[in-house]
């Protein structure tokens, strides 16, 4: 029976100076260790009835399916701020697959080895890093928040080293596409108008069709993009998630998480939590998210200016009127997204201040970002230092209050929010616990009951709640590391 592969492989199309055709580096002892079904459904693919050896050998890239043609794409960015040139240092295009509806998807080996572009890289990936980008983009997805997803993970049966030995693993991570705004800086820097403008529209075709028509069509795509990007730093202030690298190559232009390397969810509520290791100055902190978002869409749209007007001047002033536009607009659907999280049918002053006023208090004195939302819903027990809180108290009457009189009451109001405040995330210390016993002991027991959690994020079952319960102290002393 075929597994279904359907490959088309438009970003080959493209002139040179895109891409490099590369090869995978076979790897000695092939074993996969995890394959998403899910997503493998989703994708219209069957792999049932295929030897272990052999699917072992297609997700470490040892051998490639029909109709594949591996590349490697160019790209540059600004990281924390500099200007680079970058490339899939350590990515391997394989093609894009294809529904019968017309979706399509890039299908990427991580890990796979030294590209091109791999600088002083070895082009190899750990399995704790890789199994890490496999459940956080599995609780994304479940959490209902677009992201890259992850279809295997496969060890290479080779060592990886970084400050440890590691044992070396390759992802298959599935994507609309790779397009970053990274990818259009590259164009913008390094390549011909022509290859500029071939680029814009392959872009347009490919993720914004309906765009072919629009009067300016690069103005349009940074309207586009910008609402996109919007939509996602959004939901991810939703349910506390710090990407922990927003470089402009990790932003993508389909709208989707991805590169989530040094990533982690906040607990206790402090707007300037940042878990990453080499963002020492919290550049990518969860407060900063938003306005790191429109920082990088000003630099797509320094890319775009010579197609948004021949005139520097009137092409500034139109991408400007854009991207002004974020902030307001992000501060008016940042409210709608905490009204539901409040249960409120809609927002005026009465309702904006009631959520500010939570906010601080939150902030103040840290209270769990997740599980606070429970509390105030009354789907969670009140632990007795909410109920000892006269600030908290009396905000909590108001609120119910304002429920009664103007949004129906709180049954209706608690069903509401209960679809926005997820009841399980993936918690940093069970991740690291799953993590660390899944890749030092091969021991997936946690792994998979963590999985198995994170597939209902929103279920009300209360017999696991003491799992969100967070050691004392852990996220202190907690760090994530990216690029490993
Ligand atoms: P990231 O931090 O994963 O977004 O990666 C930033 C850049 O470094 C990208 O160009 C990657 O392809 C490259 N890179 C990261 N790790 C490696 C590696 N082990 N070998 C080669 N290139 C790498
Ligand atoms: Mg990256």
């Amino acid at each position: 029976m075929s597994t279904g592969w359907n490959f088309d492989n438009t970003y080959k199309n493209l002139s040179g100076g895109f891409y490099s055709n590369v090869e995978p580096m076979p790897v000695e002892k092939p074993e996969l260790i995890l394959l998403n079904n899910r997503l493998a459904d989703e994708l219209e693919l069957n792999f049932s009835g295929i030897e272990p050896e052999e699917l072992s050998a297609l997700f470490t890239g040892n051998s490639l399916p029909d109709g594949s043609e591996p590349i490697s794409q160019a790209y540059a960015g600004h990281q924390f701020g500099h200007f680079t040139m970058l490339g899939d240092g350590r990515a391997i295009i394989i093609g894009e697959h294809v529904l019968p509806d017309g979706k399509r998807f890039d299908i990427q080996y991580k890990g796979s080895g030294r590209t091109p572009y791999s600088r002083s890289g070895d082009g190899r990936a750990t399995l704790y890093s890789m199994l890490r980008e496999y459940l956080i983009s599995e609780a994304l997805y479940h959490l209902g928040i677009p992201a890259s997803g992850s279809l295997a993970v496969a060890k290479t049966g080779m060592p990886v080293y970084r400050e440890t030995i590691h044992t070396g693993a390759v992802l298959t991570r599935v994507a609309s596409s790779h397009i970053r705004i990274g990818t259009f800086e590259y164009a913008y820097r390094f390549l011909s108008h022509e290859k500029q403008k071939e680029f814009l529209d392959y872009t347009i075709k490919r993720h914004y069709p309906d765009l072919h028509e629009a009067d300016n069509k690069a103005l349009a795509l940074l309207e586009r993009v910008s609402d996109k990007l919007l939509s996602l730093v959004l939901e991810w202030m939703r349910v506390g998630f710090i990407h922990g690298v927003l470089n402009t190559d990790n932003m993508s232009i389909g709208g989707e998480s991805i590169d989530f390397g040094p990533c982690a969810f906040m607990n206790g509520f402090d707007p300037g939590t940042a878990f990453s290791s080499v963002d020492m100055n919290k550049r990518y902190s969860f407060s900063n998210q938003p306005g790191i978002v429109q920082w990088n869409l000003a630099v797509f749209a320094g890319t775009l200016l010579a197609f948004i007007n021949a005139d520097r001047n009137k092409a500034k002033e139109a991408a400007e009127a854009v991207l002004k536009q974020f902030e307001p607009k992000f501060v008016e659907e940042w409210h709608r997204m905490m009204g539901k999280k409040l249960g409120f049918r809609h927002i005026t002053k009465k309702e904006a201040d009631l959520i500010d006023q939570l906010i601080s208090w939150m902030e103040k004195t840290k209270a769990d970002y997740t599980n606070t939302f429970l509390v105030i819903a009354k789907s969670a027990e009140t632990p007795d230092h909410f109920r000892t809180d006269e600030e908290f108290r009396n905000w909590h009457s108001n609120w119910e209050s304002l429920i009664t009189t103007d949004h129906n009451g709180l049954n209706e109001a608690s069903k509401r929010m209960s679809q926005s405040n997820p009841v399980f995330i993936p918690r940093n210390h069970l991740v690291e616990e799953a993590l660390s016993e899944a890749s030092n002991h091969g021991d997936f027991s946690s792994f998979n009951s963590l999985s198995d959690i994170l597939r209902q994020p929103y279920r009300q079952d209360w017999s696991a709640a003491d799992l969100q319960q967070v050691p004392a102290g852990f996220d202190k002393e907690y760090q994530t590391f990216c690029g490993t």
